[in-house]
């Protein structure tokens, strides 16, 4: 029996809306890359959808979503994106301004994590159609730890209602 199997399973989601050295496109591609090569086994890895900018100045998002394993710790993870969002040039800035690469870790399989740096499930998973989309291409059963909702589910009522949280375009 292989004990050295990762037991966490994670979903991440990417966003790009800024070109550098390729379009946001492949930016989101070789992030997945990257993560694979620092270790994460990538189960199953969406499209890469275009969302229109909302205002004048904006530019399009490309955005996806991973499911990924790994033995690393939430906050291990998360330092992990940041480090590669950081590799990949993104300055530390505007929340919710334009950016090269975005990474959110947005479930888990252990449920909720909340300490001074990182919220799990994100806070704004259920209301945000160009994440749920994403997602529901790759995990459309998994539920939602506080709602016990779907993500099929919580896809189909965000797309119904118009969207609450629609501002900053990103995952
Ligand atoms: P949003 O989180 O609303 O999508 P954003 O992605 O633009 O906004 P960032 O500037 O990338 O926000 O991150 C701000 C902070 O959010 C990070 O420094 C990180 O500590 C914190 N954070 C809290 N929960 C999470 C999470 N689930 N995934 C990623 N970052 C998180
Ligand atoms: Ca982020
Ligand atoms: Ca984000």
């Amino acid at each position: 029996m292989d004990t050295s199997a990762a037991t966490t399973r994670y979903l991440i989601g990417l966003g790009s809306n800024r070109y550098r050295g390729g379009p946001p496109r492949r930016t989101i591609d070789r992030a997945i890359d990257a993560l694979a090569a620092r270790g994460l086994e990538i189960v199953r890895r969406s499209s890469v959808v275009t969302t229109p900018p909302l205002g004048p100045g904006t530019r399009h998002y490309a955005n996806a979503a991973i499911l990924a394993q790994t033995d690393l710790s939430p906050p291990d993870l998360l330092a992990l994106c940041q480090a590669i969002e950081a590799a990949f040039g993104r300055r530390s800035g505007r929340r919710w301004g334009d950016r090269i690469l975005d990474l959110d870790l947005l479930l888990w399989s252990g449920g909720c994590w909340a300490d001074h740096t990182l919220t799990l499930p994100h806070p704004a998973l259920a209301m945000r159609d160009f994440v749920l989309g994403p997602l529901g291409e790759i995990a459309p059963g998994w539920r939602h730890p506080v709602s016990g909702r779907t993500i099929r589910q919580l896809d189909y009522h965000v797309r119904r209602n118009m969207p609450v949280d629609r501002g900053p375009n990103r995952p």
